[in-house]
């Protein structure tokens, strides 16, 4: 089978959830037996997300290859259970960069460098790049932002030039909103009528409208959409809010999405997609009764998207612990000695969360004093570690001053310092250490135990790391270093034996978790906490 494209493009307003539409469809078609991959192209003149903090663009996500990526690649492993790369995450500043150099080099000798058609070509170029390998049946591409942006006209103009090319081996579906105004108690279709417009106006039919509303959009209306826009009346599917986003795949193919894509490009669909395994994963969080209370210290808690990631490992793991999760944000710059009792004394366990700088660090010691002197299930992930160490430092080793050369380089305890290669580092984009490596564990400690083996590989986004000079020292304490690097002897895991379950990765276990494969650490984490729960009553 000739590999097969599919375009998802949003319209009227931003996070209707094309990430979550794009994944629930992947997640169909690779329960129907077929090779899925999707990728995001967003229109921003950052050659990654990486240098963007949370406010401005949630999560950093961090691919196997070690690219930073946008968030929805996290959404798009999490359904497929596929690992993605760097070339399913593009933007104008990585597209604009490679036409640059090409330029420079000489390939477009005597020509006008322009948008149509050298960076439609470099777009088009990159949108066949993962179909060209012959790995995949369906590549399906997001296209960011939203139509009518003046950013994104390039991304539409290849699109349109991609669909002429490949007649039946693409197809567009187009999401938009159908708000309910609440005084008028009505829906209103005219806002999908105008996105359509303006996407027929740029050269784009779409074959399939997914529109996204509160309440159920009754056939007559969507036949008159259907109408309005040329699409057929099968094909408008509504989305409607849910509960869960892993709810959304069933939503979508309870409205034959799935078959409906297969048949507008020529194949016939057979048989019914597997999805017991994602079905019994809903049952379970759809039956659970009981809870488990996880605290996550940091300082993004207003922010539902800065820890997607750490949120969504700890709802699997919840989830296939027959357990509903509470997950409460503790603002790390409002903790201190005297609100810590009150603030942490209801939690199973805590988090302790990744970040940068010193904002909000000293909440965090404080919460992990507290919680290794109550003896509370304790996870610290890449900073959480460090702080770990840290807090150990000072309040164990009697190192007052302890600190990372991150927050005060002059510090005389650098327990936790730059990395070596890291020393001659300027450029901020993309330098960090990225990407999966291999971690060697204890045998018998708590993370092998986790893990079940002792060979593993997790993602890393962090410049800094614990300071091997004062490894003798804090295993003597009883802090053990109890994973590190079989290549460079990195300290990736530390531990508190003596404790219920007090575990620091210097690694990001969170991104590798999916809905049927959950990572291993959150699953003993949130076991731990239900433990802790259930021996306190
Ligand atoms: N700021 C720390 C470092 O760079 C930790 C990074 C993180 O938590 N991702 O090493």
């Amino acid at each position: 089978m000739e590999t097969k494209y599919i375009f998802v493009t949003g319209g009227v307003v931003s996070s209707l959830g094309k990430g979550i539409i794009s994944s629930s469809l992947a997640c169909l078609l690779k329960a129907r037996g077929y090779r899925v991959t999707i990728q995001k192209f967003d229109p921003y003149i950052n050659v990654d997300p990486g240098t963007l903090n949370p406010y401005e663009h949630g999560e950093c996500y961090v691919t196997v290859d070690g690219h930073e990526a946008d968030l929805d690649l996290g959404h798009y492993e999490r359904f497929t259970n596929v690992q993605t790369t760097r070339a399913n995450n593009v933007t104008t500043g990585k597209v604009f960069q490679s036409v640059i150099d090409k330029e420079r080099r000489g390939d477009y000798l005597g020509k006008t460098v322009q948008i149509v058609p050298h960076i439609t070509d470099e777009i088009k170029l990159n949108v066949k790049k993962l179909g060209k390998t012959g790995n995949f049946d369906f590549i399906i591409t997001e296209i960011g932002g939203t139509v009518g942006d003046i950013e994104s006209l390039p991304y539409i103009e290849s699109v349109r030039q991609l669909r002429w090319e490949l007649g039946s081996d693409s197809l567009c579906i187009h999401l938009t909103y159908v708000p309910y105004i609440a005084a008028a108690k009505e829906l209103k279709t005219k806002p999908t009528q105008h996105s359509v417009k303006q996407l027929q106006e740029l050269g784009i039919q779409p074959d399939i409208l997914v529109l996204r509303t509160e309440k159920d959009i009754p056939a007559e209306m969507r036949k008159k959409i259907a109408l309005f826009c040329n699409v057929s009346p099968d094909a408008v599917i509504q989305s409607k809010d849910v509960n869960s986003i892993y709810k959304v795949p069933v939503k979508m193919h309870e409205q034959h999405l799935d078959e409906i894509v297969l048949r507008k490009m020529d194949v016939t669909p057979e048989g019914e997609p597997h999805m017991k395994p994602w079905l019994d994963f809903l049952d379970k969080m759809d039956n659970a009764t009981e809870t488990v209370t996880i605290g996550l210290v940091g300082k993004y808690v207003e922010l539902q998207d800065a820890y997607k990631s750490i949120n969504e490992a700890l709802f699997q793991a919840a989830t296939y612990a027959d357990r509903k999760l509470d997950l409460r944000y503790i603002h790390s710059e409002k903790l201190d000695e005297n609100n810590v009792d009150e603030k942490l004394s209801d939690l199973d366990g805590v988090i302790i969360a990744p970040g940068f700088g010193q904002r909000g660090i000293e909440g965090k010691f404080v919460a992990l004093k507290w919680c290794r002197e109550h003896d509370i299930p304790t996870f610290g992930i890449c900073l959480g570690m460090q702080c770990m160490v840290i807090e150990f430092a000072r309040n164990v080793l009697g190192m007052a001053d302890a600190n990372s050369t991150e927050m005060d380089s002059r510090t005389t305890h650098k327990v936790i310092d730059l990395m070596e290669e890291q020393k001659s580092i300027s450029n901020m984009g993309g330098t960090m250490r990225l990407g999966a490596f291999d971690c060697r564990l204890r045998e018998g400690s708590h993370a092998a135990k986790a893990y079940g083996k002792t060979e593993i590989s997790e993602r890393h986004r962090h410049r800094f790391e614990f300071n091997d000079s004062y490894r003798n020292e804090f295993e003597a304490a009883g802090m053990q270093c109890v994973g590190e690097n079989p290549d460079t002897h990195l300290v990736e895991v530390v531990e508190l034996p003596d404790k219920r379950w007090y575990i620091g990765t210097q690694y990001h276990p969170e991104y590798s978790s999916t809905v049927l494969s959950p990572n291993p650490i959150f699953s003993s984490f949130i076991k731990a906490a239900i433990d802790y729960r259930e021996s306190k009553q």
